[in-house]
């Protein structure tokens, strides 16, 4: 059955209350559209485990800066139709920035520390949109369980933080990273890459194989790993690192020695498109 779409938060609620009240459980998948497999992914866990599938598709403007791509980033709205019809998706929610962001808005969730931290740091302001819609999209679908990507590191941990801090009632589920073939992390950002460009966009993957094969041989020298990652990167045509971390996966600060669970991320310009990968160790 094709998927119901709706726009408004008042027809979002219409169509969840009897869902709730008839005691089904509902899983929620946000995005910004441009679907490909990660997002399908998240889709298919929800279906698994939830009665009642909510995709939110929504490019949100507060999480772009003002040099960044939000006039042009993709919204194949038929396309993203589609993939939610071939995974079973109950409800799409499809607003307009105005329904989400009426004149007068002016409450913002800040998750202070991990927010400012690699991401933040290139993007300021990024993660304060990002946890302002999420909560946003919480309140309006109250799911009870939502759906998130790996590939998304410092979001989903930032995206924990204010679950746990503002009582939200809902489970987190964070699901691994999809990958094409040759390792590069499925991303909508990726058709902005020219053939060349996306060629050499392997070395993302093959640096982070790179750092895990050292760690497994017994590397736990942060500084030494990194070393070998600004290595590849520059060794790579288009290639330009912005930043590679060897972080705690709680506090997501930088360690030196690896010698309890850790994060490694990386962000690259390829071209100028700006990709972000990470990798779990171990
Ligand atoms: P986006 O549409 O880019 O905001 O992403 C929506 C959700 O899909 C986020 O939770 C992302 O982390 C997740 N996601 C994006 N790319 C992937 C991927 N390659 N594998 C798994 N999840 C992904």
């Amino acid at each position: 059955m094709a998927p119901q779409i709706v726009r408004t938060i008042a027809e979002a609620r219409a169509a969840l209350t009897p869902v709730r009240q008839a005691g089904r459980s509902i899983g929620l998948v946000p995005t910004m559209g441009a679907l490909h497999e990660g997002h399908a992914s998240l889709l298919r866990a929800a279906r698994k485990e939830t009665d009642f599938v909510v995709a939110s598709i929504f490019v949100n403007p507060s999480q772009f800066g003002p040099n960044e791509d939000l006039s042009r980033y993709p919204r194949p709205f038929d396309k993203d139709l589609a993939v939610c019809a071939r995974e079973a998706t109950d409800l799409i929610f499809h607003p307009e920035p105005a329904e989400i962001y009426p004149a007068g808005f002016c409450t913002w969730v800040e998750v202070h520390g991990l927010q400012d931290r690699w991401e933040g740091a290139t993007r300021p302001g990024h993660f304060r949109g990002v946890a302002t819609v999420v909560l946003k999209l919480f309140n309006i679908v109250q799911p009870h369980i939502a759906y998130f990507g790996q590939k998304d590191a410092q979001q989903t941990r930032i995206l924990e933080q204010m679950v746990r801090d503002l009582n939200v009632p809902l489970e987190m589920r964070i699901c691994p990273t999809v990958r094409e073939a040759d390792g590069l992390a499925l991303s909508s950002r990726n058709q902005y890459l020219d053939a060349e460009e996306r060629r050499h966009a392997t070395v993302l993957y093959q640096a982070l194989d790179e750092v895990r094969q050292a760690y497994a041989r017994g590397e736990k020298d942060a500084g030494r790993l990194a070393e070998r990652v600004r290595t590849k990167v520059s060794a790579t045509p288009g290639a330009r690192l912005d930043y590679v971390a060897f972080v705690d996966r709680d506090s997501l600060l930088p360690m030196d020695t690896l010698d309890s669970p850790c994060l490694v991320a990386l962000a690259v310009f390829m071209g100028s498109t700006r990709l972000i990968d990470n990798l779990p160790l171990p």
